[in-house]
């Protein structure tokens, strides 16, 4: 999707609102190529009461400074999994009662292959877990939700005996129905987006389910594509195909992908890093307070990230990276409480620097063998009051 027209964007609010609902994005965000300009600009709220796709409304960036701490519960990859089906699997933290938060984020991978019985089951899921807000991304495994995909591959995938060209419509009208709005459920197409919270803060997300191609599974790119810069932040290396890219500091929050970013995470059972360079400068623009992610099962793990200042556009992108560290967990105790707990608000013994420091958490569920035995995580952080 190209820039909007400069008569675009001093339509009315009203005529912006239509433009949004018509085009399918939900967002006029999505529509804007310029990230700057979206700082100076409005982005779009969607609040959890109702949590309705379409009952969201343009407002302003606030010079509020007032902060509420809040809970955040993360989890990738179950790929139809329960905490329900550990309840005697003391060995794991992902059995029940998972910790009550203020949102869930699942980073995507709901399913093993995209069946509407196993969104049944992965809602289902969804609802055993007590918080008011789920975020929710598909994942290359959720096929059916990528329909340009599932046309090509979906038949094979599944093991049809003949293709299903209404699945991806049905796909998205579950997660997008009521029974997934009263659970609480917001299945978020790339872009950014912004929530006001019951415990009333409110807090901005940028979310793409997209992956560099693996094993022609769903919600590929190439490599070489740039999918997260705007243009003309783009890399001699790369390709620039952003229609919505993610904004620069201090815009957004948390981003969500099912993908890592480079050298975060991302290293497979053969060693190989898998994550993407063009997501990790672009995380490096943006410096949310928390990236989350999941994909790479085997890199289940947090890292605080230190920001380098001033670097060079070409410069490979770890190279944005002043230092990593790893967060360490007590995996008795992790057992104990159903999740590894970092708190990085005002409150902590290590309060995250805003604005120069990111959490990277790979939240997979599932081992890289598929057993559903590795833990949520759970962030304490400082959003802003509504
Ligand atoms: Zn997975």
């Amino acid at each position: 999707m190209r820039a909007p027209k400069p008569s675009q964007q001093t339509q009315p609010r009203c005529q912006r609102r239509r433009c949004i609902k018509s085009n399918g994005k939900l967002s006029w965000v999505a529509a804007t190529s310029s990230v700057r300009r979206i700082a100076r600009r409005k982005i779009i709220a969607y609040p959890t009461t109702p949590h309705t796709p379409t009952n969201f409304i343009p407002i302003t960036m606030s010079a509020s400074t007032a902060r509420i701490k809040t809970r955040i519960l993360i989890i990738s990859d179950t790929h139809s999994a329960s905490p329900l089906q550990n309840s005697e699997n003391d060995f794991t933290a992902f059995r029940p009662p998972l910790p009550k938060a203020d949102v869930l984020l699942h980073c995507g991978d709901l399913t093993m292959m995209g069946l509407m019985k196993e969104y049944k089951t992965a809602l289902k899921m969804l609802k055993s877990i007590d918080a008011p807000l789920k975020v929710v991304i598909p994942g290359n495994h959720d096929i059916s939700l990528d329909k340009d995909y599932y046309l090509r591959k979906g038949q094979d995938v599944q093991g049809l005996q003949e293709a299903d060209p209404d699945m991806p419509r049905r796909a998205r009208e579950f997660w997008r129905g009521e029974e997934a709005k009263e659970a609480g459920v917001a299945y978020l197409d790339e872009g950014s987006w912004e929530f006001t919270l019951d415990n009333g803060a409110k807090f901005t997300i940028y979310v793409s389910p997209y992956q560099p191609e693996f094993c022609d599974w769903a919600f590929p790119y190439w490599r070489i594509q740039d999918r997260y810069n705007p243009s003309d932040q783009t890399t001699r290396r790369g390709i620039p195909i952003a229609s919505n890219p993610i904004p620069d500091f201090p815009i957004i929050d948390i981003i969500m992908t099912h993908g890592p970013p480079m050298g975060i995470r991302d290293e497979t059972s053969t060693g190989e890093h898998v994550g993407c360079e063009h997501l990790l400068r672009a995380a490096w623009r943006c410096r949310p307070l928390l990236h989350c992610f999941g994909h790479i099962h085997e890199g289940w793990g947090a890292e605080r990230v230190k920001w380098k200042e001033g670097q060079e556009l070409e410069a490979q992108s770890e190279r944005n990276i002043e230092s990593k560290e790893r967060i360490e967990i007590d995996d008795e105790k992790m057992k104990a409480e159903r999740a590894a707990f970092v708190d990085i608000s005002e409150e902590s013994e290590r309060p995250l620097e805003r604005g120069s420091e990111t959490l990277m958490v790979n939240a997979s569920i599932m081992t890289s063998t598929y057993k559903p035995w590795q833990g949520p995580w759970v962030v304490d952080l400082d959003l802003e009051k509504q």
